[in-house]
């Protein structure tokens, strides 16, 4: 576990962290509450706080709220007050203000250990709980949800400059696949789709059926459709097997970029055009919509 101190006690601090450390943690020690909270925002891997309540510049309730509100829905983040005042009030107020445990101070090990045990046990779960919310069930890439809140995030951590690519991506006739060789059949070639699109694209969504939402950072739509052009052809030459069959399938691809400050739905909009029109011109290929075609 990664953890961070925060107690205005340089001796408290060492303490602690002499006990987390020989127990396997690895520990971030801070006197200034400012401090702690700029360096968790910072630092995903930070994920238990043991924090005192008697801090500055921001005072312990509220640096848990704001904690808790860094956080937000998708980041296990544990929070443990340290205080001497054991009222009934003082924990409630820590709970309400978004701590999940209390210890009272001076904390002793062995009641230490057996909390981050517990927190670890709340941490793993919420992990495997965001997993599962993100992931499509099938396929394990990107659902839906997912994609939509990472294209978001990399929008935000790519330069005003930096193009960001964006690629509808449908099979083929799959209703015929299903139709001759059934649905299981139908969903080893989803699953096998979305594997080969991600030996090449950053970021692989699965959005519903047999249809997948592609990304490239970085990359302008005439370089993306290279990449899109490599897994279209590595789709086309995969043979598939059902029983003694053997048969193969393809994919058709539309690519648009996703223009700085319009909202991502505009870009999937035209990406969807492209794909439209690579469909109706006989599919297996990759069309671009350039950014100055505005979607209907
Ligand atoms: P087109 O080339 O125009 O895309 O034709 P298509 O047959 O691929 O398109 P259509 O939308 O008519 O059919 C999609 C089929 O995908 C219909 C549906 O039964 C099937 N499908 C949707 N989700 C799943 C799934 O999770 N597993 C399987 N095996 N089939 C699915
Ligand atoms: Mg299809
Ligand atoms: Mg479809």
């Amino acid at each position: 576990m990664h953890i961070a101190i925060v107690d205005p006690s340089r001796v408290v601090q060492q303490k602690l962290a002499a006990e987390l450390e020989a127990a396997g943690c690895y520990v971030d020690c801070f006197s200034a509450s400012d401090l702690v909270l700029q360096y968790v925002e910072a630092t995903r891997t930070v994920d238990v706080i043991l924090t005192s309540l008697e801090l500055e510049p921001i005072p312990g309730l509220e640096l848990c709220w704001k904690l808790r509100t860094l956080a937000g829905e998708t980041r296990p983040l544990h929070i443990i007050v340290m205080s001497s005042n054991t009222s009934e009030r003082a924990l409630a107020e820590a709970l309400d203000c978004g701590a999940d445990d209390f210890v009272v101070k001076p904390v002793r090990r062995e009641e230490l250990m057996a909390r981050l045990r517990a927190a670890n046990r709340m941490i793993t779960l919420q992990r495997q709980l965001v997993e599962q919310a993100e992931t499509d069930y099938l396929t394990g890439v990107l659902n839906r949800r997912a994609f939509l809140s990472t294209m978001e995030a990399k929008r935000r951590e790519l330069d005003a400059s930096e193009s960001l690519s964006v690629c509808l991506m449908d099979i083929d006739r799959f209703k015929s696949v299903n139709d001759t060789y059934g649905h299981d059949v139908g969903d080893v070639v989803i699953t096998a789709v979305a594997r080969i699109a991600g030996e090449e694209a950053p970021i692989v969504a699965r959005l519903g059926g047999e249809e997948f939402a592609l990304a490239f950072p970085v990359l302008a739509p005439e370089e993306a459709a290279h990449w899109c052009e490599v897994i279209r052809a590595a789709i086309a030459t995969h043979v598939f097997q059902s029983g003694t069959d053997t048969f193969g399938i393809t994919c058709s691809f539309g690519v648009a970029d996703w223009t700085l400050g319009e909202p991502l739905g505009t870009a999937l909009k035209r990406a969807d055009r492209a794909l439209m029109v690579a469909k109706t011109n006989g599919r297996n290929r990759v069309e671009v919509t350039p950014s100055t075609v505005l979607a209907a």
